[in-house]
């Protein structure tokens, strides 16, 4: 190129050298050449190990082979170095005991693999199930809601079912959100057998866990007189945690813990009447925790936990009362800007935190505490009055059809 002017000519080059890196990034199909991956297993038993395997050859002599694995939502990826035959059969046993990786979550992997030429390959990806198989899960699905259940009979699955579907049309009713993704429910026959599949034995006390990230739902639920109950009371409040994560995305991590569990909680058709006197016994020692210290997280010991989640519940039912419903979206809102805890109030309430704390204090739990109870009732008669007359397949048909088909 004679006739380019100078800082066209390096222009040009520029172009060549970047065209260049480019094609080098995007020559996998070359890249790959270099090794051949066949047979890439990974057998979980679960709880306990992920046995990684595969063939892997080359055709020249192979100096070491590398696996790396991470959760589909981890950002963080280990390596492992593995052993690896004269035929190239290359395995790698990690131990799971830990929990680490979520039950029914998705786990990514692939080998590396430098060759005697220097150069260093990398195989296709390979996405597996880490599935708690354990059991034998049977299943139930309807409008992307599936039920999977291991004990208890055609009826309790069924119940199951009702009962998600009721905590989607609830949320909904609350806190519109596109229903497009599948969401699993997995409910185990008691908590020993929940625990055992989380890492630190779970931290919701109710009897259920949510991964939202994954759109799953653990809960521990027992075939007896009372499922119904703990379905329609569990099952709603994780598919809240769930479908609230995907209205805020990622900036679902930066609500304060009141309100995500506020929210999860306002979502159970039941009432816990453990939580009124909870509050009571409280406020009339004064022990309430202040709202200011249930932002970052709750308290590990079930006692204060027990009374964390009795206020939230009841904290976000008075926000609801006297500021409306549309003003839970408004908090989300401010908490995804990343405001702190005490600001993300004011802008979405026009009133700091601790000054609503003190309202609800003295509105719900003040002199007239009887009446206070009859009030703290009404959302949950309106609600299960909602959700007992809507029929529940219908409204969700139509929340997917209206997504599907555009409408508003
Ligand atoms: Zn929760």
């Amino acid at each position: 190129m004679p006739h380019l002017h100078k800082p066209l000519a390096k222009l040009a080059a520029w172009i060549l050298l970047s065209a260049a890196a480019l094609s080098l990034k995007l020559e996998p199909a070359q890249a790959q050449a270099g090794i051949v991956v066949e047979n890439a297993k990974a057998e979980i038993v679960f709880g306990k190990t992920i046995a990684f395997s595969a063939k892997i050859t080359a055709p020249i002599p192979i100096q070491q082979i590398s696996l790396l694995f991470r959760g589909i939502n981890e950002t963080v990826t280990r390596v492992e170095t593995v052993q690896f035959d004269a035929d190239g059969n290359a395995s790698f046993v990690y131990d799971a005991s830990q929990n680490i990786f979520p039950p029914f979550s998705k786990i990514v992997f692939w080998y590396q693999a430098t060759l005697a030429d220097g150069n260093t390959y990398t195989s296709p990806q390979t996405e597996i199930n880490y599935d708690d198989n354990r059991f034998a899960w049977r299943v139930n699905t309807r409008a992307n809601i599936s039920v999977h259940w291991y004990a208890g009979d055609d009826a309790f699955g069924a119940a199951a079912l009702d009962a998600a579907g009721a905590g989607v049309i609830a949320f909904n009713n609350l806190y519109p959100v596109a229903f497009d993704q599948p969401l699993d429910v997995y409910i185990y026959s008691n908590a020993d057998d929940l625990r055992s599949a989380l890492p630190f034995g779970g931290t919701d006390w109710i009897g259920g866990h949510a991964h939202p990230e994954n759109g799953v739902a653990l809960a521990a639920i027992a075939p007896n007189d009372s499922q119904k109950i703990e379905m329609e009371t569990i099952l709603p409040h994780e598919i809240a945690h769930i479908l609230m994560y995907r209205a805020l995305g990622e900036n679902y991590f930066k609500q304060p813990a009141w309100l995500l569990e506020g929210v999860a909680s306002n979502m159970e058709l039941y009432q816990n009447l453990g939580y009124d006197e909870a509050l009571r016994d409280a406020a009339s020692k004064n022990s309430l925790i202040p709202m200011q210290d249930l932002c970052a997280s709750f308290p590990a010991d079930s006692g204060s936990a027990y009374l964390a989640y009795a206020q939230a519940e009841a904290f976000i039912k008075y926000i609801r009362g006297a500021y409306g419903n549309g003003k839970i979206a408004a908090l989300t809102g401010a908490y995804a800007e990343g405001l702190d805890c005490e600001i993300g109030v004011t802008k979405a309430l026009g009133i700091p935190l601790n000054q609503l704390d003190q309202n609800w204090r003295e509105t719900e739990l003040g002199q007239n505490v009887f009446g206070a109870t009859l009030k703290n009732l009404a959302p949950y008669l309106v609600l299960m009055a909602l959700v007992l007359s809507v029929p529940i397949w219908g409204a969700l048909d139509f929340l997917i059809n209206r997504l599907r088909y555009g409408k508003k």
